[in-house]
């Protein structure tokens, strides 16, 4: 029996995600009529407080779910959950300025008209689920403890037609991660949403408390969201490899990853953009700490990813580069966009990526960094937004208002925290995410 509830969500600036629910009986009647949505919304940080809002009052919006992203889930001790994520239009059916899925949707089609190719992206989540037996990273025993919930975090993406490429007990603390395959951006960037959510009601019906937050505390590793990408041409062909070249990397995909470490401080903004996203891109916390392409280096900004196919053709349609400053604070639909949007502004300008940095750049001096034009990534969200809102060429990427609006929201979010110590951040963005 499905759920007798459905609700139309949307996955906001906050990276929350929030909607409207209805009868499930009348799905057919929402699918064409939408559902109204308030402007202001878009300013509800993820502590609930409002940002300041362009909008204050007025206005009205309307969210149009896509019938393709319709998730009926079965999860445990019998519970349903039914939902579906929407794109949010003007009353007229303009794409709205806040809108995190158009404005993906939108890189996505600047992409394909500047480069004449498509993008596969893959997202790997990394989460804690605390109040299981203590068990150590990687290891059987803590796959088996979790076994229970792994089977039915499987049964419950299955309802949203997502099924996972791996599941393991990574390293920290109670700490799980799942890999989705690889899809087109936009369907990639739904899974992950949903993603997200389905584990979190998975685990709530198991009395457990899933957190997807970036860092739980300042001696833990972090919970990092790592987004693979490839490029293909229309026809389905692998364009990313080029075996003779810089680190085997084509034109455009060293033109799309000159264009993201270029502009990354900015792109920081949007891919890991809490209070504490920075305090996990520290060197040795395996996440990223400088603007750097690395080989096979889990600390680099991209990591080009290594080949175990052994035939040409297989090596090619596996080749792709990772990218490893974004977590899960970040909308998916916002972080990809950020992304994608650089990566354009790379092919556009004929970029070229350096090469590869192949040792552990944290140990390099002052004037060696600066030879090879290596910076760490800002060290706070407020040096994060100040990246952004100097950034005028990623910001002219988006919709013209949405870099105020969004460097409003954060900023809220910011002061909200300016009475807390950093054990009351951390608690505070574990509980949120
Ligand atoms: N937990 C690390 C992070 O914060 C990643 C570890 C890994 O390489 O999977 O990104
Ligand atoms: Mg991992």
């Amino acid at each position: 029996m499905a759920a007798a509830l459905t609700m139309a969500c949307t996955s906001d600036l906050s990276g929350l995600v929030r909607g409207k629910g209805f009868a499930s009986s009348d799905l057919e009647k929402k699918l064409a009529n939408g559902i109204g949505w308030t402007p202001t919304n878009a300013q509800i940080t993820c502590f609930d407080t409002i940002a300041e809002s362009p909008y204050g009052a007025l206005g009205d919006l309307v969210l149009h779910p896509d019938p393709e992203t319709l998730a009926q889930c079965s999860l445990p001790e019998e519970r349903k959950m039914a939902f579906l994520l929407s794109d949010i239009t003007e009353l007229d059916g303009t794409p709205w300025e806040c809108c995190t899925r158009s404005i993906l949707k939108r890189t996505i089609n600047r992409f394909t008209e500047v480069s004449g190719l498509e993008l596969r992206t893959t997202f790997e989540h990394e989460f804690m689920l605390p109040g299981g037996p203590e068990t150590r990273g990687f290891t059987l025993q803590g796959f088996n403890a979790a076994q229970p919930f792994a089977e039915a975090l499987l049964t419950a993406l299955g309802g949203a037609g997502i099924a996972p490429d791996s599941f393991l007990r990574e390293y920290g603390p109670d700490q799980y991660e799942v890999t989705l395959p690889p899809k087109p951006a936009l369907r990639a960037a739904d899974e992950a949403t949903a993603l997200r959510e389905i584990t979190r009601a998975t685990a709530t019906a198991m009395g457990l408390a899933a957190t997807f937050s970036p860092l739980i505390g300042p001696d833990v590793v972090g919970n990092g969201v790592h987004i693979h990408i490839s490029l293909w041409t229309p026809d389905g062909k692998p364009v990313t490899h080029a075996p003779q070249a810089q680190d085997m990397l084509s034109e455009p995909a060293s033109a799309f990853i000159a264009g993201i470490l270029r502009h990354l401080n900015a792109v920081s903004a949007l891919t890991a953009p809490s209070a504490v996203s920075a305090l996990r891109l520290v060197p040795h916390k395996w996440s990223a700490a400088y603007n750097n392409l690395g080989a096979q280096d889990r600390e680099a900004a991209i990591r080009i990813c290594p080949l175990s196919a052994k035939e040409a053709d297989g090596q090619a349609r596996q080749f792709n580069f990772e990218f490893r400053a974004a977590d899960a604070a970040a909308s998916p639909y916002l972080a990809l966009a950020a992304l994608v949007a650089a990566g354009t502004i790379g092919i556009e300008e004929g970029l070229r990526a350096a090469p590869a940095t192949q040792e552990d750049i944290s140990l390099f001096g002052e004037d060696e960094l600066a030879e090879r034009g290596l910076r760490r990534l800002p060290d706070s969200l407020p040096a994060q937004l100040d990246a952004f809102g100097a950034d005028s060429t990623l910001q002219s990427q988006f919709p013209e208002r949405l870099p105020d609006i969004y460097i409003a929201h954060k900023t809220g979010e910011w002061v909200h925290l300016s009475d807390m110590n950093d054990a009351e951040r951390f608690a505070k963005y574990r509980s949120t995410y």
